[in-house]
């Protein structure tokens, strides 16, 4: 079959863009709809392949072209090479992929000196003329005939310097005139031939010259960065189209236009235009064009039609559409239209607006939207017409943007925070026991450790911005200054974080603070009837759940309980547990907690108003609740020298008076002053007890220490070790679940224990739950419902699923481990180290702490669910580690039948969104449940 390389804007296939191209397709699109565009014709992506292969086009193009022009003739009335009515065209790039400006375009095709006249005649504006035709000259030269720039730069910067001007705007006509037989003259010495003033020669080099840009450097290299493959676009169409002209008087104009507010989402025509110009006149900014609005009173007859193609545009497209006008002599043309990119806050009410006018179903309305664009209305961000030059880029490990003076540990960050300072806490890597510090920092800066370092998973559990692994900033402790390149921060200096793109600036930018509209609430209703998956949140206190409620949790799916032992009246409760000699005195720190914990979990509970709630038993090493031996080393030598120090001062007095008792009376005063302050001093911190307790605790920080505590003592494996720790946090569950349910408090709670390995760690665990469970409702008298279950975050477990399933009612992913045990990489490290390198080469596609690994850690995974689900087919599966909260990975945690998503508060609306996308995805668009 004859193969059709050429086709008019009315014949082509408006939804064919793989043959089309993006622009050509909409073109198509648009003029058969009705729109008012200038007539015109695409080259198919087809004759591109075949032009490239051949280099020349393939038989019967160029014929199909010839007539294509004969017709563009019959329908403009104007003619191609004419000089009394002159049809002059764009020749265009545009594949099925958009790649802006990586291919080329060339304007006014059909100037050569005769038509130049027509134009000038018909525009009466012959430095138009003139502008056109030294431009059509330059961009022909560079694009078609390979003549480099800097030549034509150079013969325009003389004509300037000649004239004496510093701007192209202030050349007159005859000077662009000159330039303009310049620039042949150019292209003559450059290419050894004349500039070619047959119209349809130029159209012939033209359209070889925009397939050819197809395999330009530019655009080779735009689809290898964007992942743009054959299948997704293969060459360039080339659309012909009849220029129309916005400079020809005062009833011709240009403009560009949305059909809503892309910044609010207000459904109104937003934009706008300049009276008899030409649209680069737009873009350049050479004069400040008039807001749409006016042209209501400036140009009534073309405002009507624009609200027409408003309507128009919008009831086709049902979308917002982004789209490039011109007025010819009082004829409205619509040059191109594309879907309107929108902030964050205008997607959402145009969705939710969109569906209310019955332009589009709920589904297009959830469908529609980027999930991951929801996290700007969800936390403050940095003001959009902020400039600044970052100080550092670090990673950016919860989202959000915070400014406040930096101070370098966490007590300082509590006394100045309490005091209603705004502060940032910068550390190198912070620990548990820097909690309190978060609780009253605007934001955390670390310069080591990853996106699920410490950290950052406590930030974004808070909704606090944190940048981590900040490798740029040297922090010293003793001066309390930090050196980033030149520039020296000193504690109380302010600096601006943002948690969403990693950067860190001196000094305060404005922020502007995240809201909650009712559209969003409205929109989220809707996603939560469509989806199969839960969402839950993770959250370690009643203050989170709370929060995390507000985001629309619909539980608790990991609380990690050992945050509550870091605030400063528990950490050292807790150190007394660890340090402790016997059992007799562990049991007495442990009978201390008890209560404590007990509170914390009946405070969740409350919060969360018979939700589930998923506790998960201690999981760090305990050497994280203690100070650093570096550290207590350091404390011990310090006190030691004191000591020292302050004996030998204690003895001066007695020698001085002996060797000099004149000057022992001069001083006398002095000394006893300073003797009451070193024994006030001596009192607080030289006491020998104060050294053998730090001695005490150096020596069991040793003992503790291991190489690799990642995979050391740590998780299920202390529970064994230390049975009263997990006992008492068992009771401390079930005691809370039986006071609410006597306060008539609905409660679910879930116990999860971490780091299981084998069946047996998990049954020997599950019986101390049994026990305890027993006697509490015994001695509280009254029923409590308990799940048990474990996390999957060790690769054993997950081929153990099976069997597991047997002891659990429930499993949880902790992808944050399961991924680090499953690539060996550490979670800790690897972010600031090689996985950059290992994504910008191409070796792992995402960073996989990021975005759920499906091949690798996605299929240990999906042998989990279903092993586990033949043993026990009512096993509930969620996922609490950091990918809960990405869309992509949601997407697959729905594909594989999890049952919940488990995430920080504020990623909570992200995930509500992706999850029914999932669903949408899965059923085709249609709402299958609860709709
Ligand atoms: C995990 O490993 O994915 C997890 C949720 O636990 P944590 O991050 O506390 O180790
Ligand atoms: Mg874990």
């Amino acid at each position: 079959m004859k193969r059709q390389w050429v086709f008019a804007f009315e014949e082509g296939d408006g939804k064919n863009k793989m043959l089309l191209g993006g622009k050509g397709a909409n073109l198509c699109e648009m003029t058969q709809i009705g729109l008012n565009v200038p007539p015109g014709f695409t080259l198919t992506t087809e004759a591109c392949q075949a032009y490239l292969e051949h280099d020349e086009l393939p038989k019967g193009a160029w014929e199909e072209v010839l007539k294509s022009m004969k017709d563009l003739e019959k329908k403009t009335g104007k003619q191609f090479g004419g000089t009394d009515n002159p049809l002059l065209i764009s020749v265009r790039s545009g594949s099925s992929m958009s790649m802006p400006g990586m291919m080329d375009t060339i304007l006014n095709l059909g100037l050569n000196k005769a038509t130049l006249q027509g134009i000038i005649k018909l525009t009466n504006n012959p430095r138009f003329g003139y502008d056109a035709w030294r431009r059509f000259i330059q961009l022909f030269g560079k694009i078609a005939l390979g003549v480099e720039d800097k030549h034509f730069d150079d013969a325009m910067a003389a004509m300037k310097k000649k004239v004496g001007v510093a701007d192209d705007v202030d050349l007159k006509a005859e000077h662009l005139s000159e330039l303009a037989d310049q620039f042949a003259q150019i292209i003559e010495a450059n290419t050894g031939k004349p500039f070619p003033e047959d119209p349809y020669k130029q159209l012939e080099i033209a359209i070889g010259a925009v397939f050819r840009s197809w395999n330009g450097k530019r655009a080779i290299d735009y689809r290898r960065q964007f992942k743009i493959t054959r299948e997704m676009a293969n060459g360039t169409a080339v659309n012909i189209c009849t220029m129309v002209f916005g400079n020809m008087g005062n009833d011709s104009g240009t403009g560009v236009g949305f059909t809503r507010n892309p910044g609010t989402g207000e459904n109104m025509i937003y934009g706008e235009y300049l009276v008899n110009a030409q649209g680069e006149d737009v873009v350049a900014g050479i004069r400040t064009p008039k807001a749409i609005a006016e042209m209501e009173h400036d140009m009534p007859e073309i405002y009507r039609q624009l609200l027409e193609l408003h309507n128009r545009l919008e009831t086709h497209y049902k979308e917002v559409q982004d789209f490039e006008f011109t007025i010819e002599r009082g004829t409205l043309y619509c040059l191109q239209t594309r879907n309107g990119k929108m902030n964050a806050a205008a997607m959402v009410r145009t969705s939710v607006e969109m569906f209310k006018e019955g332009l589009i179903t709920k589904e297009k309305a959830l469908m529609r939207i980027d999930p991951a664009m929801l996290e700007q209305l969800l936390v403050p961000q940095l003001s959009p017409d902020f400039r600044g030059k970052p100080l550092a880029t670090g990673l950016p490990a919860s989202p959000g943007a915070a400014s406040g003076k930096i101070v370098f540990d966490a007590d300082t960050a509590e006394s100045r925070g309490m005091a209603g300072e705004k502060i940032i806490l910068v550390r190198e890597e912070t620990k548990p026991e820097d909690i309190h510090g978060f609780f009253q920092a605007q934001g955390i800066l670390t310069s080591r450790g990853g996106k699920t370092s410490h950290a950052a998973v406590v930030a974004r559990g808070m909704g606090k911005p944190c940048v981590s692994g900040c490798e740029a900033i040297h922090i010293n402790d003793i001066k309390r200054s930090a050196t980033i390149g030149d520039t020296t921060l000193h504690e109380g200096d302010v600096v601006t974080i943002d948690g969403g793109n990693g950067n860190v600036y001196a000094g305060e930018v404005p922020t502007v603070q995240a809201e909650f509209s009712h559209d969003m609430e409205t929109l989220l209703k809707w996603a939560d009837q469509v989806s199969r998956l839960k969402v839950m949140a993770n959250a370690d206190t009643p203050e989170d759940a709370l929060r995390a409620r507000g985001f629309g949790a619909m539980g608790i799916g990991l609380c990690r309980t050992e945050r509550m032992f870091n605030a400063t009246d528990r950490l050292p409760i807790v150190q007394e547990m660890i340090l402790a000699e016997s059992i007799e005195e562990r049991q007495a720190a442990i009978d201390r907690l008890l209560p404590i914990q007990r509170a914390d979990f009946k405070g969740i509970f409350k919060a969360m108003k018979g939700l589930p709630v998923t506790v998960r038993l201690m999981d760090p090493p305990l050497h994280e609740f203690l100070p650093t031996a570096a550290q207590l080393e350091l404390e011990i030598a310090h006190l030691h020298h004191l000591r020292d120090s302050l004996k030998a001062l204690e003895e001066l007095p007695e020698t001085l008076k002996l060797l000099n008792p004149k000057l022992y009376m001069q001083y006398a005063d002095g000394l006893t002053k300073l003797g009451r302050s070193m024994t006030d001093f001596k009192e607080g911190h030289l006491e020998e007890d104060v050294i053998h307790k730090k001695e005490k605790t150096l020596k069991k920080v040793r003992a503790l220490s291991e190489v690799n505590p990642m995979l050391g003592h740590r998780g299920v494996r202390l529970g064994i070790t230390y049975p009263e720790i997990y006992s008492m946090q068992i009771q401390a569950v079930l005691e809370a679940a039986a006071l609410c349910a006597r306060e008539g408090i609905e409660v679910h709670p879930e116990i999860m224990v971490p780091q299981v390995a084998t069946v047996e760690e998990l049954v020997r665990i599950h019986s101390y739950v049994k026990r305890i469970h027993k006697v509490v409702e015994l001695t509280h008298g009254i029923k409590v419902d308990v799940k048990f279950g474990s996390m999957l975050e060790v690769v054993r477990a997950c081929l153990r699923a099976g069997r597991m399933a047997q002891d659990a009612e429930f499993f949880s992913f902790g992808t944050n481990d399961l991924t680090q045990a499953t690539f060996s990489f550490s979670r800790e490290d690897a972010e600031n180290k090689f996985l950059p390198g290992y994504v910008e080469a191409g070796i792992l596609v995402d960073n996989p702490f990021e975005v759920l690994d499906q091949k690798g850690v996605g299929e240990l995974m999906k042998l989990a669910v279903s092993e586990g689900r033949k043993t026990n087919p009512d096993l509930k599966v969620g996922i609490c580690g950091e990918h809960g909260g990405h869309p992509g990975s949601i997407a697959f945690c729905h594909s594989i039948g999890l049952t919940y998503v488990s995430c920080s508060g504020p990623r909570v609306p992200i995930a509500r969104l992706a999850a029914a996308q999932a669903q949408l995805m899965e059923t085709g668009g249609a709402v299958t449940k609860n709709a």
